[in-house]
């Protein structure tokens, strides 16, 4: 059994902002803010009636191997308390418009648990997260545009991220990332995605950070139907097989300037 814990945002769906959520923001900057939030929850819906990761969840509860753990970030200790992090073998993470609202305490133990061992699998918009950021040591920052026709191509055929997935598939609009993406080079590049306004994304990446393994997955849009395609399904699906301990180092705890700030 792997345990799974699917983090998720969940703002845009429920059109729900916590004044506490956004630090440092002005009382009109805030009511734009919800303003756009509440602006989303229909369309998602539409798109979503299980919501979006409500979607992905029912898609990867079909695999027997999967013990699935749903959290947001409402909840307390934003969803991830000690214990049940403790306690998760593969960290799924999709968040977007309240990145900032992780505390870098929560995020550096994120990090800390990857380093012993916890696979960590960063959705979409979640390329400017906080624990993907601390963990990959660069921006993620990435040429964006709205919704376009793009075809995901299979770079890396022979990985298992990749096992069934044809040489490529499409999807009729998911939002256009593009390059430059400012990560670190990939110790694998399996999906690269093109776009019809010609641009070209590497959409699926991974790495290692200490003990744990990290797998980036481009689609997911909030508003794009693509967490009901079955490529996609299987894509993160696998993702989080690949990304599950091989090797537990619990007591892998070396301070260093991205864990332990505190300390230099
Ligand atoms: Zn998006």
């Amino acid at each position: 059994m792997i345990r799974v814990t699917l983090w998720y945002e969940y703002a845009q769906e429920i059109g729900e902002l916590r004044r506490e959520m956004v630090p440092g923001i002005s009382d009109g900057d805030f009511q734009h803010f919800e303003e756009f939030v509440r602006s989303r929850v229909e369309k998602i819906h539409r798109v979503y009636p299980l919501g979006l990761m409500g979607t992905l969840e029912e898609a990867l509860r079909k695999d027997p191997e999967l013990e699935i753990t749903p959290v947001n970030i409402y909840m307390p200790e934003y969803g991830l308390p000690d214990d049940l992090l403790e306690n998760t073998d593969v960290l799924v993470w999709w968040s977007h418009i309240l990145q900032d609202a992780i505390p870098d305490e929560l995020a550096y133990k994120i990090v800390q648990r990857v380093q012993k061992g916890m696979g960590f699998v960063p959705l979409h918009s979640a390329h400017k997260s906080k624990p993907f950021m601390y963990l990959l040591g660069t921006s993620g920052c990435l040429q964006w545009r709205e919704d376009d026709f793009c075809r995901v191509w299979t770079a890396t055929p022979s990985h298992p991220i990749a096992a069934g997935i044809p040489q490529y598939f499409e999807l009729e609009e998911e939002e256009m990332y593009g390059e430059p993406f400012d990560i670190p080079k990939p110790d694998d590049t399996i999906f690269m995605s093109w776009y019809r306004g010609g641009e070209l994304f590497r959409s699926g990446c991974t790495w290692t950070r200490g003990y744990g393994r990290i797998f980036y997955f481009q689609p997911g849009h909030e508003t794009s139907p693509n967490y009901h395609n079955p490529y996609v399904q299987k894509i993160i699906d696998q993702g989080i097989h690949w990304a599950a301990p091989t090797v537990w180092r619990p007591d892998f705890d070396c301070p260093n300037s991205l864990t332990k700030p505190e300390e230099k």
